[in-house]
């Protein structure tokens, strides 16, 4: 790629266009009030307050106007000015007013003010527009060309993302240096909304949330919590056959409990607020780490005893504010593939390993292959956000440092990424569009067996502190869930689809061998649906398609003459008539194999 496609262009490109999108909204509404104008990744977008909501017919108008704009030939231009003289120019604009206010008096951070400097206000001018900002743009409008310039949607945004402030009506945009890479982030675009699982998820009839049940929390119907439970019973399997064992614990538990943990301290803004049982505060879960050290506690422990390997898929609540709730992706109610481990230091390198191992093994099962990996360490100048010595955290991170060097897996170090009570590796995957997903996180903490004073008795017969590691492997249920549909656009291969096969009957003469032979797939422990509807078998057939059924059966006089059935694939392959008996074994050899058909 040419020097000119880099993302720093791209960046300067799209905040360009951004301004002139402002230009062109104020000549069609001279009374709009402008807020403000970012690039983002792959675009960019302005927030205006207006008189009346905008329609796709503005912003056809408005992208019209941006492309005269754009060829009539305006320098960008930069100047600093006095916060007097900014006042003055931007008299009339009173979310401006706010900005410059907010400079002036050194919370500027946020605009790109650089902390340690005296504030220092500048502006923008192209032709007649004129905004708050600090750059960096292109030369010349003239850069941005217009067969690679979009206007994409409108939303609602509030005033600094602040519920209590206006609402205010965003506009995105994309720019980009051709037309070929407009298209391109086009048929991206187009292809992310085919897989977003928020439409599939209703589609094939998976999940729901509710506003009157409150935001944020997921309603799983049969064939979404039959996906749910595949995973989780292989999930436990997998867990029993590498030394975990398996516990439950309380939803809820007391602020006491909090207090000793930390999280009252250093993790409050993500808990809700307590509730009274009998006159002592009780707090919904946000982690399930002290549940386990509480059970921890209940007995000595020896040196031989450990490691100790828990495991539990344990459902927890953390407040998200409501404008980031995401479907299934990002949620207020989550569960968790959580387990705490307790070992001796000695014993700490293998046991990450051993989740590194686990971890990735889950995911590749799953269909994922691609994975950045990241050491999430402390900021090193906020060192009051974490509880415990520096020693401690040293040692934590040298073990996930050793434990990644032995698999020899090459990862990014990410400072103030670290939870409270200690590092950790992240794993996020890759999907097809290129998109990172949340997955798998180790945390090494010394800091909860210090807390809470856990001990085990050493071969020297004296007391020791264990180290203990919390980790997840899917992350939570429901985003792991939400992320599958979107990797498999909904048509999950064999094991996981709450629908295996469907037989479908040409006529009523030939209901009663079909039911049948959805009795022998039971049998074989394949889910199997009958179409007995009055639709045509083309109507049937669609359906199947629309519910990506991975096998439609059909069945006639020949299929039943013949003891058969004629096998179609959600691919629109077809595999012609075959034995039943033969259908069950592909059928079965596919679920076992964990692939596709
Ligand atoms: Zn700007
Ligand atoms: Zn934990």
């Amino acid at each position: 790629m040419s020097e000119k496609h880099d993302d720093d262009y791209l960046h300067r490109l799209r905040h360009s266009a951004a301004h002139v999108m402002a230009q062109a909204v104020l000549e069609k509404f001279p009374e709009a009030k402008i807020a403000i104008g970012p690039a983002i990744e792959d675009g960019f977008y302005y927030d205006f307050d207006l008189p009346r909501p905008l329609t796709l017919e503005d912003l056809d108008e408005i992208e019209a106007r941006m492309k005269e704009i754009a060829a009539e030939d305006h320098p960008f231009e930069y100047r600093e000015l006095s916060g007097e003289e900014a006042r003055e120019l931007f008299a009339d604009q009173p979310y401006k007013l706010e900005l410059i206010e907010g400079i002036l008096s050194g919370g500027g951070d946020e605009y790109g003010q650089v902390s340690g400097e005296p504030p220092r206000l500048s502006i923008y001018r192209h032709g007649p527009f004129v905004d708050l900002c600090r750059g960096p743009h292109v030369a010349n409008t003239k850069e941005i060309n217009a067969s690679g310039l979009k206007l994409l949607n409108i939303a609602g945004a509030y005033w600094r993302g602040d519920e209590r402030r206006p609402m205010l009506q965003r506009i995105y945009g994309t720019a980009w240096a051709s037309a070929k890479e407009l298209r391109l982030y086009l048929d991206k675009l187009e292809e992310i909304k085919r897989r977003d699982h928020r439409t599939l998820g209703k589609q094939l009839d998976l999940y729901s949330t509710h506003e009157i049940g409150g935001a944020g929390l997921i309603y799983w119907h049969p064939k979404g919590a039959l996906i749910r439970e595949i995973i989780e019973d292989f999930w436990r399997k997998e867990h029993r056959k590498r030394g975990y064992d398996i516990v439950y614990s309380p939803h809820i538990g007391r602020v006491d409990l909090w207090k000793i943990s930390g999280h009252w301290d250093f993790y409050r803004e993500s808990m809700y607020s307590p509730m009274d049982i009998d006159g002592v505060e009780y707090l919904l879960r946000p982690m399930n780490c002290p549940f386990a050290v509480l059970m921890y506690q209940t007995q000595t422990r020896s040196y031989r005893d450990l490691p100790l390997r828990w495991g539990e898929l344990g459902a927890v609540y953390r407040y998200e504010r409501s404008g980031v709730l995401h479907g299934m992706l990002r949620v207020r109610g989550f569960t968790q593939d959580d387990a705490h481990i307790f070992c001796r230091p000695d014993q700490l390198v293998d046991e990450i390993v051993g989740v590194l191992d686990l971890s990735f093994f889950m995911l590749r099962t799953f269909g994922y292959d691609e994975f950045d990996v990241e050491l999430s360490v402390r900021d090193p100048v906020n060192k009051e956000k974490y509880i415990g010595e520096d020693s401690g955290w040293v040692s934590a991170e040298a073990a996930l440092k050793e434990a990644l060097q032995f698999r020899q897996i090459e990862y990014q170090v990410m400072p103030g990424e670290a939870k409270f009570y200690g590092p950790a590796i992240d794993i996020k995957m890759h999907d097809a569009l290129g998109r990172g997903w949340q997955g798998p996180t180790i945390q090494v903490d010394f800091n909860f067996p210090e807390r809470f004073d856990l001990t085990f008795v050493g071969e020297d017969g004296l007391e020791h502190r264990p180290v203990m590691v919390h980790r997840t492997v899917l992350g939570a249920m429901e985003r792991f869930v939400g992320g599958l549909i979107e990797l498999y656009a909904g048509a999950f291969p064999v094991w996981l689809s709450p629908v295996q096969a469907i037989l479908i009957p040409i006529a009523d003469r030939h209901h009663e061998y079909v039911r049948q032979v959805a009795g022998q797939l039971r049998q074989a422990e394949i889910r199997v649906e009958v179409d007995d509807s009055g639709d045509r078998m083309q109507a049937k057939i669609r359906n199947a398609q629309l519910q990506k059924i991975p096998y439609m059966l059909i069945v006639g006089d020949r299929e039943v003459e013949a003891g058969a059935v004629a096998v179609r694939l959600r691919t629109e392959e077809d595999l012609g008539a075959m034995p039943v008996a033969e259908f069950i074994e592909r059928a079965q050899k596919a679920i076992a194999d964990k692939r596709d058909l």
